[in-house]
């Protein structure tokens, strides 16, 4: 919860401030026995300090390889980049030595998963483990260490942080746990933080909660967040900028609000009819048929036309480009106009 009204005004001048991190035509494939999978094919996106990105689609569509590509912990073999750009404070991570790439993963940018129990060290109790930031990373005393811990832990809202320093990730609950790993991610106060599915594995209250506290650390350390995360329903509160991926590429980008009053792409439209909804309850939901396509074999021109209910003999031919729909959105769609309920003839050919 918020305390009173949030007076806080918008980040001064954060839009001047130009990106903290962009992502340029990124490629990554994995070399398998069964083929190459093109998992990432082109991505571009951008993030500003002060700002939450929601990067949203389907299982498998390459949300989490392109954000391990960002973090430089891809699986390599099998995973290659081959192509791209990761510009991050005015430098390119990919052309950086690996030292230099691990200093920037250790204080400058930060990922928490979905799978807290896994990613904490199970035989470490939360204190050391949250200690252990400090006395490696800035050279406190176990002491200070100890203390940093504990006001870490008050930081995101664990209650008895002063005791449950002593414990161990397990007799933590689910929504805790989460927020002991945020509470890791935070700890060298980074700019970036990239968030995969973080809320995926809690009950939808105790989700809110870590979308709120989230969202609060966000602002109040003026960070750049990547929100990752198949669910459309839970970013609309949190988000400022959605982009949609689909088959390694980014098909939509939008500010939050304009994407759910009107999809430019028809995948995104059936991202949103498929949240179930209490006003349309006992309607059938809109269900995008078939699959996401194997990233082995990707359908040639627009990946989705074999699940477009629009598709047009140009979309199994012709790649879409991402078009501009305005100063602030993009689409990868051929009929965005249509999709977007423009008049497309009058806008295509102003002269006829
Ligand atoms: P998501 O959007 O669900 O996060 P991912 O980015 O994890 O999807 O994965 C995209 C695709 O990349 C997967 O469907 C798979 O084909 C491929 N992939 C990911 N990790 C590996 C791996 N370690 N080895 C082989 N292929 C992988
Ligand atoms: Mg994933």
């Amino acid at each position: 919860m918020t305390t009173s009204l949030d007076v806080t005004p918008a980040p001064e001048g954060a839009a001047a401030e130009g990106p903290l991190l962009e992502v340029r035509d990124l490629h990554v494939e994995f070399r398998t026995r069964d083929g190459v999978a093109k998992a990432v094919n082109g991505v571009d996106y951008a993030v500003r300090a002060g700002e939450t990105l929601a990067v949203l689609g389907e299982s498998g569509s390459g949300k989490s390889v392109t954000a391990q590509a960002v973090m430089g912990i891809l699986d390599s073999p099998p995973g290659f980049v081959t192509r791209g750009e990761v510009i991050f404070q005015d430098r390119d991570l990919l052309k950086v030595s690996g030292e230099e790439r691990r200093r920037v993963r250790g204080a400058r940018m930060a990922m928490i998963f979905q799978d807290a129990l896994s990613a904490l060290n199970p035989v470490l109790s939360v204190g050391d483990q949250l200690g252990e930031m400090f006395t490696v990373h800035r050279g406190l005393s176990r002491k200070d260490a100890r203390a940093r811990a504990i006001e870490l832990m008050e930081r995101v809202r664990i209650p008895a942080a002063r005791e449950r320093v002593r414990q161990y990730p397990h007799q933590f609950s689910g929504g805790m746990r989460q927020r002991v790993m945020i509470a890791m991610a935070m700890a060298l106060e980074p700019d970036l933080i990239i968030a995969d599915e973080p809320t995926t594995a809690l009950d939808v209250t105790v989700q809110a909660q870590v979308m709120e506290l989230l969202a609060d650390l966000r602002r109040e350390y003026h960070m750049g967040l990547i929100l990752i995360t198949h669910d459309l329903g839970v970013v609309a509160d949190v988000a400022d900028r959605i982009a949609v991926m689909y088959a390694g590429r980014i098909v939509e980008t939008s500010p939050v609000h304009d994407i759910y009053r009107a999809p430019a792409h028809l995948y995104t439209k059936g991202l949103l009819e498929s949240i179930p909804r209490v006003d349309r309850k006992g309607r059938e939901l809109y269900a995008i048929k078939g699959l996401p396509p194997s990233l082995l074999h990707i359908p040639p021109g627009c990946a989705f036309h074999p699940r477009c209910p629009m598709a047009r003999p140009v979309c199994r031919t012709d790649v879409p480009p991402l078009y501009r729909v305005n100063a602030e959105r993009t689409s990868a769609c051929h009929f965005w106009k249509e999709t977007l309920g423009v008049d497309s003839a009058a806008a295509d050919h102003p002269g006829a």
